[in-house]
């Protein structure tokens, strides 16, 4: 372990910062200070370590596009003076904020790692003291050139460490909340930590770049058997959405509708985007293998291969956010930018 590293704590909320209210009998967030309290190994790493929280620390579910700016903004802001970043993020919908800010920070030479916990920290057999302890290890890791060892954004949880933006919460209630199927974790923490080496990420990017300002005009539409055509409508159209993302069938296939093709064909003949992906966990969306797929063939839909839900809605906000003409948007989403995808 490098005796010298310098770390951030950022404290956003959700159950590892969280208490029993006695009044409500519900969950509430604490004061952040009482973290070194439940957790005094904290203070035997010879890391030295920084705290900060968000203002009002929150329930990840409440996470939204500003959250994800300033937390970026943070990390960004305070990079030279760290080694490493630690996020505590709720688990609800740390895979997209962890998602997002792989966008946000593209240039990343230092780790940027997610955890938080399943049961409160005050609670005896709470997972979130592991997590922690062993987020901040990794975050102080260096490699032979003295650079931080993992130079992505990345989640661990329960002994994995996953790159962030292939990753997904799998689990409401066991402490094996993540997982990040089409992609191996980058480690896995028993006795000793094993690393895949080969799967880190390296940016070509000279010098962290900050962006932030990402377009919501996105879409989600899950593709499912006898749904009613006029949802369909209702979100193929372009006053309201430049992007939709279908969560379509096994290897990108759908039902033929008529109207569904129709609608498809005059969203994308003008500015729309549509970005295919698969309903299934595993595996990747390969348009045009079955007959099924082809209405999204005939509007040039874009292939999100094996890209998570979480992955391909903060790329295509990031996308829309960044570039203005439709040629460049479409070249962006088509392939992989910070390791999202496979190419
Ligand atoms: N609802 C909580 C959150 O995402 C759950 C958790 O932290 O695990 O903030």
């Amino acid at each position: 372990m490098s005796q010298h590293s310098k770390i951030l704590l950022i404290y956003t909320g959700g159950t590892i910062g969280m208490m029993n209210d006695p009044k409500t009998g519900r969950l509430k967030t604490f004061d952040f200070e009482n973290l070194y309290k439940h957790i005094p190994e904290l203070k035997q790493f010879k890391y030295s370590i920084d705290v900060d929280s968000i203002k009002n620390p929150i329930d990840s579910s409440e996470m939204n596009v500003s959250n994800w700016a300033d937390i970026a903004s943070t990390i960004f802001d305070n990079y030279n003076n760290y080694d490493g970043f630690v996020i505590l993020h709720g688990t609800d919908t740390m895979a997209f904020t962890a998602s997002a800010l792989s966008f946000m920070l593209q240039g990343l030479k230092k780790p940027v790692i997610f955890t938080g916990s399943q049961l409160p920290i005050g609670k005896i057999r709470t997972d979130g003291k592991e997590n922690l302890i062993t987020a901040i290890e990794i975050a102080g890791l260096k490699n032979d050139k003295g650079e931080g060892l993992i130079q992505e954004v990345a989640i661990y949880f329960e002994y994995s460490l996953y790159r962030g933006n292939r990753a997904s919460k799998v689990s409401a209630n066991h402490f094996e909340a993540f997982d990040s199927p089409n992609f191996l974790p980058l480690a896995v923490a028993g006795v000793d930590i094993e690393f895949n080496y080969n799967n880190f990420f390296k940016t070509n990017k000279h010098k962290l770049e900050l962006f932030t300002d990402f377009n919501t005009d996105i879409a989600l539409l899950k593709l499912y058997p006898s749904m009613p055509i006029s949802l369909i409508d209702d979100i193929l159209n372009l006053q309201k959405y430049k992007a939709v993302i279908i969560e379509a069938f096994g290897s990108g296939n759908s039902f033929f509708n008529k109207s569904f093709y129709e609608k498809l064909n005059a969203f994308t003949s003008k500015n729309g985007i549509v970005i295919i992906i698969t309903q299934c966990t595993k595996g990747l969306v390969k348009i045009g293998k079955y007959e099924s797929s082809k209405l999204f063939i005939e509007c040039d839909a874009i292939n999100g291969k094996d890209c998570t839900t979480e992955a391909v809605i903060t790329k295509t906000m990031y996308a829309l956010g960044k570039f203005k003409r439709k040629n460049e948007r479409i070249d962006f989403l088509s392939k992989s930018c910070v390791g999202e995808q496979t190419d």
